[in-house]
């Protein structure tokens, strides 16, 4: 088991306290702390060796090229990658290194006939970029089933998986369903078809011992921000066949062989895929993060991790208010467990939690298919690293209780304008309206909550009348209140200033920490007006 008492030594950040009191920080799955020694390699590259690599004819540019190569090496030892550099490039993150397989290779390779396979526990990273890359070259698009336990359909996965599949793109390990996949199985499937196995390993590398060769991925992205290293750098392996036969995705410096007014030729990987100054002191640092985590021992992560994250589901199971997702306790998963708590949205729950020093994520997780898949419109995520422990689950667990009175008290407080208690307690013009001119849903906003708006438009085109439901958190709804209640009898127009008119009446006192829960409904409405004037009834609309 990982000592984290002496592990949090390492990490500074983890003394410091919010609003006075001490941070608990539990979203590690969306990022993790960086210990000392991994930024102090910034401190050291810029004092003693910063320079451009790979082009200069100088001490300095040949010590920075010769630390920034042996990061590709040491983050290919790191993943099992015995081709070593020529295997390992260099990204921004996980998501810059998916959508480098999607234009080197798919929008270079498929077309009408292929299909790519995802499942439907896909971070939008990668469900999103393959959708593109079947929208664009014409191949299909199909998804894994979920199970209502955490798992993946593995016979769905067979069904869907054939001859004409080239990828077949899984999350090595769910980051909200704690699902731990069997890569392996998938693997065998995919090459038993001819397809290639793509795995995201974003939660994965820093959690576990990665090793391609023995899961025969063919290819592995994942970031260093999730595994005690820097923002900024992420990294993509690739068997080097392929990532010899794929074609570029960015163009410039450092990528090329031979250049002349007719035409280029391509530098070899990674080289050929890191165009321009890359990342130097990110991925030298990537490097100093991965020796971290091996000298701790990435069993010793997953254990501990686990652990917690078991004794997390024990905590949670024993109220009665909680409903946890994924797969079941007593099985092994990674450090993660979400959960939602009746009648709190996971908003609300943040912010309850946030003034206890706790910070979790609350929302989608950029899986909106997924929450949409367990009928939800989002989860609340504690997610766990190598410094964490079991007290502060039971700082976690202990803050969770009377969530629901703490919610309405904090709508209640001076730091809350009177108006957003007002408009929460009393909702105005609660529930759907009959016939509606148009309705808005909210999921199709950036406000990732679910609500619905209901406008009826009377013949000169002001609001005859409003109506919203609302699954969103408590300022969400009071927005949603405000705003209805303003537009009623005003030209629909005025609708594009919903977040001015609630700015206004609440005399710009937004919420600590709520301004998007503020504009998330202002903005559906808004959206709702703009749609609704662009489709060409602008004529019944007055300006005055
Ligand atoms: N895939 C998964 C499973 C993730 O959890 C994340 C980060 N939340 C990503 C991909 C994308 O990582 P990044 O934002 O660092 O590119």
């Amino acid at each position: 088991m990982a000592d984290p008492a002496r592990i949090r030594d390492d990490f500074p950040i983890l003394d410091r306290e919010v609003d006075g009191e001490p941070l608990v920080y539990l979203d590690n799955a969306a990022t993790t702390q960086t210990p000392t020694r991994v930024y102090d390699v910034f401190r050291e590259y810029y004092e003693e060796y910063n320079a451009n690599v790979h082009r200069g004819i100088h001490g300095l540019s040949h010590e920075a090229s010769v630390a920034y190569e042996e990061a590709h090496e040491r983050i290919a030892e790191f993943v099992g990658a015995s081709g070593g550099l020529e295997e390992i490039v260099f990204t921004k993150n996980a998501t810059e290194a998916m959508n480098l397989v999607a234009y080197g290779f798919g929008i270079e390779e498929f077309g009408p006939g292929d299909n790519v396979v995802v499942t439907e526990m896909e971070h939008h990273a990668s469900l999103v970029t393959w959708q593109q890359v079947a929208r664009r070259t014409g191949a299909e698009i199909r998804y894994v089933r979920v199970e209502e336990d955490g798992h993946l359909d593995m016979e769905h996965a067979a069904e869907v998986i054939d001859d004409d599949t080239r990828m077949l793109s899984v999350a090595h390990v769910s980051n909200v369903l704690g699902t731990i996949n069997p890569v392996s199985d998938l693997a065998d499937l995919a090459h038993d078809h001819g397809a290639l196995l793509f795995l995201d390993g974003a939660q994965s590398v820093p959690n576990r011992p990665v090793d391609v060769e023995a899961l025969d991925a063919d290819f592995l992205a994942f970031s260093g921000h999730k595994m005690a290293g820097p923002t900024g750098i992420g990294a993509l392996y690739g068997k080097r066949h392929l990532l010899e036969r794929m074609e570029p995705f960015l163009y410039g410096g450092e990528m090329i062989r031979h250049v002349t007014f007719e035409g280029s030729t391509w530098n070899r990987p990674p080289w050929k895929f890191e165009a321009g100054t890359p990342p130097i002191a990110e991925g030298i640092a990537l490097a100093a993060a991965a020796d971290y985590l091996d000298e701790i021992g990435m069993e010793r992560v997953a254990a501990h991790e686990n652990d917690l994250a078991q004794y997390a589901m024990d905590r949670l199971s024993e109220r009665d208010d909680v409903t946890v997702y994924g797969v079941p306790r007593g099985e092994e998963r990674s450090g993660l467990v979400s959960f939602n708590v009746d009648g709190v949205h996971g908003h609300d729950l943040s912010s309850i939690l946030n003034d206890r020093g706790i910070a979790v994520r609350a929302g989608d997780h950029c899986t909106q298919p997924l929450h949409d898949r367990l009928d939800i419109p989002g989860s609340v995520r504690a997610s766990f690293y190598v410094y964490n422990t079991e007290r502060e689950v039971d700082t976690l667990i202990d803050a969770l209780e009377n969530a629901r009175e703490r919610r309405d008290e904090l709508v209640a407080s001076d730091r809350f304008h009177d108006r957003f208690a007002d408009h929460y307690r009393s909702p105005r013009n609660a529930g759907a309206i009959a016939d509606p001119t148009f309705t808005k849903h909210s999921a199709e906003t950036s406000c990732g909550d679910d609500g619905e708006f209901y406008v009826e438009l009377g013949e000169d085109g002001t609001v005859a009348e409003i109506g919203f439901e609302s699954e969103s958190c408590a300022v969400s709804t009071a927005v949603a209140s405000m705003v209805s209640e303003a537009l009623t009898g005003e030209p629909i127009g005025r609708a594009l200033e919903a977040e001015t008119i609630v700015e206004e009446l609440v005399d710009g006192r937004y919420p600590d920490l709520r301004r998007e829960c503020v504009r998330g409904p202002a903005e559906v409405i808004a959206e709702a007006a703009r749609e609704h004037l662009e489709e060409g009834e602008p004529a019944a609309v007055r300006t005055d």
